[in-house]
This record gives C-alpha cells, structure tokens and sequence, in this order.
C-alpha cells in the first residue's frame, strides 16, 4: 500500500465500507490485485485510449472468489456455523475450500460432473473440501443447495449469500484508488451474475462516499451458449467452453440487468471462437495467462468496439480478468499446437531450430490476431 502499511485482506482494507460482522476477519490476504495497462491489446483490437486489466487471478486461490469468501466465511465463524456449502463451476468451490479449511470448518462443494477445470477440482480436493459431482449443470447443483440450506445448519457461500457480494465490491473501490478516478467502462464476464452485481455496490458505495465523481458504464459478457440475459429467458442446457460462466439461471440476474440499465452500460453474448482468440491475445500480447471465462470480457470489449457502443477513440476502460491460466491447462492443450519433440542430439536440434530462426512466425500461424 502507498502508505507503507502491511496489506491484510479486502476486509481489513474497506472495513468502513462493509456490512460485516466485526470479528477478526478470516483471510488470506486477498485483493491488492495489479491493474496493468495493456498497450499491445489495445493496439491490436483498435482501441486508442486507455486500456487496464484487473488481474485478479492474483488472488489466494487463483479467481476473484477470494474477496467475497473471506467475508462470507468471516460471517459464518460470526454466526456460529460449523459447516459451509456451495455449487461451484470450480472457482467458487476451490475458494470456499481454502476459506474454510483457515476457519476450521467443514466445507461441502456441489459441482457440475465432468464440467469443472483441472485445476479447480484438484484445488477443491487439496483443501480438503468433500466434494460432490452432480449429475447435471450448475443450475440443478445450486437448486439442490439451496434446499439443504434450509433442511440442514449449513452456511451457503454462493453469490446469493449478500456477504460475498460484500466483499466482492473491494474490487470496484481497488481500481478508483488505483486509477485515482472511475474508469469510463468496465467490462466483466457475466455468470450467475453476483460479480457484475457487487461491482455495481461498489461503484455506487464509493461514488456516494465522494470517493469518485462519476460512475462508469457497465458491460457484462456472456458466452452466446449460455446467454440467459442477454436472451432474455433461462438457457436449460448452457454450452461454452467458459466454464466458470456455463449458466443457464443466474441467481443474481435481475440485480445485473438493474445494474447494467442504472450504468447506461450494455449486455452481449460472445461466441467461443471469439472467446478463445481474446484468451490467445492476453497471453501473447500481454503475457497474461488466463482461463477462458476471463478473456470473455476482451472478447466482449473488441466486439463493443466494433460495433461502435464504445467509442474506440478516447476514455479509460478496465477490464476484469477473473480467474488465473493455470486452473484450465486442458484448454491450452487442446487448442494450441503441441511442442515439437526432438531427439537429444545436436543434428536433431539443428534441423528443428534453423527453420524457426529463418521465419520466426511460422510457429504462430495459428494465432489469426489483426495487422
Ligand atoms: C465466477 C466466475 C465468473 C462469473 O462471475 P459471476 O459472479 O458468477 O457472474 C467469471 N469468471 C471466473 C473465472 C469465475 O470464477
């Protein structure tokens, strides 16, 4: 922090700003995440002002999750609970895991079966979290939670728990006091809908408090097969290889479509080819290595651009990167072309590097990114 101060968690640095019980905070020091400005990106999808990315895979755990569940675990140790539960398309499951493994309490995570990212049921599994896989999507998952809630003493932790939308908008304040003013745009992939949501809170939090003399516009991005908002109905059966975004009833829906008409901001649906061309720009333009539900949000933005509904020209627009690269290694694998294997002699080496040496880009051919 600028004054020197030890950085202690979301909940330690927005106290005043939070509605949360005033215990000592169960933390893992998340947030104080990096906003970096992206000239390569901009560039490359004709943005001419200023572009920052919210990286926010920094956290603990690897995704955003970590500043509303240090407030909803806190809240819970308050509360006396002894075991905590969630759906999870991953992010929500391996945080809840962490959060509640440091409190001491039980922690039982419901996820879509066959449909989570490596790297967040490995983390869920480390942490000692029971875990559940469900034989259908995040929607039924969620349903089921929100019964035991009610049959069981258990503390829900998704997004419908308000805490974590408490702890969520730390987020928003992080990048007025980082940019020391609210960007132009904000653009955020849109899920069961509690960031975009919390983000909203935080903005207005801030704005009243005289933090911020404006508010931005929102854009939220969806994934086209799992577009419940931007459709306008629940999607049964959501597909994208977004899977932290694989929605078909997001839980805080009517908040997001309240918060994106209040910003004056816009809803779109991105396909995933589009989504993965994004999620190959961060990395190789910027290197920033991400998951794809993240560069939903540039793929999002290239898209807004296009279509003129943000004006390419000048302004400041953030846009948030979720969750980190290394929770879905199985994409990179899948799509990207796979390393050359050489025998361990000089010969073999020789004839593989010379070629590459002369055309340097031939490596990258299947990066299609705009001249
Ligand atoms: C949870 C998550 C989202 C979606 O956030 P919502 O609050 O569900 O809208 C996007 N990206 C990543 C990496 C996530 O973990």
């Amino acid at each position: 922090m600028a004054d020197g101060s030890i950085w202690r968690g979301v909940i330690h640095a927005y106290r005043p700003f939070l509605q949360i019980a005033p215990i000592d905070p169960v933390t893992l020091y998340e947030g104080n995440t990096p906003l970096l400005p992206a000239p390569r990106l901009a560039q490359a999808i004709g943005f001419h002002g200023s572009l920052y990315l919210k990286y926010e895979g920094l956290n603990p755990t690897g995704s955003f999750k970590d500043r509303g569940m240090t407030a909803a675990i806190t809240q819970a140790v308050a509360e006396g609970a002894q075991a905590v539960i969630c759906a999870s398309t991953g992010n929500t499951a391996a945080s809840a895991a962490a959060y509640a493994a440091r409190a001491g309490l039980q922690a039982l995570v419901l996820i879509p079966a066959g449909k989570i990212a490596l790297g967040k049921l490995a983390a869920a599994m480390a942490y000692g979290a029971t875990v559940l896989a469900v034989e259908g999507n995040f929607d039924e998952a969620l349903a089921l939670v929100r019964r035991a809630v009610e049959v069981y003493p258990i503390a829900l932790v998704n997004s419908l728990n308000p805490y974590r939308l408490e702890g969520q908008q730390t987020a928003a304040f992080e990048i007025c006091d980082q940019l020391r003013r609210a960007p132009d745009w904000l653009c955020i992939p849109v899920g069961n809908a509690g960031n975009i949501t919390a983000y909203w809170k935080g903005f207005r939090a801030y704005h009243q408090a005289g933090r911020i003399d404006g508010l931005p516009h929102l854009l939220g991005v969806q994934a086209e097969g799992a577009a419940p908002l931007v459709l306008g109905h629940p999607v049964d059966h959501p597909e994208t290889i977004a899977t932290a975004i694989r929605i078909g009833r997001p839980a805080r829906g009517p908040e997001a479509l309240q918060a994106v008409r209040e910003s004056g901001g816009r809803l779109l649906a991105v396909s995933d080819a589009e989504i993965l061309e994004a999620w190959r720009m961060l990395a190789a333009l910027e290197g920033l290595f991400v998951e794809p539900a993240s560069a939903a949000s540039i793929a999002g933005l290239r898209r807004a651009l296009a279509q003129g509904l943000i004006p390419s020209s000048e302004g400041t627009i953030v846009a948030v990167l979720t969750g980190h690269g290394l929770k879905d290694p199985e994409i990179a694998l899948r799509t990207l072309s796979p390393p050359i294997t050489i025998s361990a002699e000089w010969d073999a080496f020789r004839r593989a590097l010379e070629p590459i040496l002369e055309n340097p880009l031939a490596r990258s051919e299947r990066l299609p990114f705009p001249s």
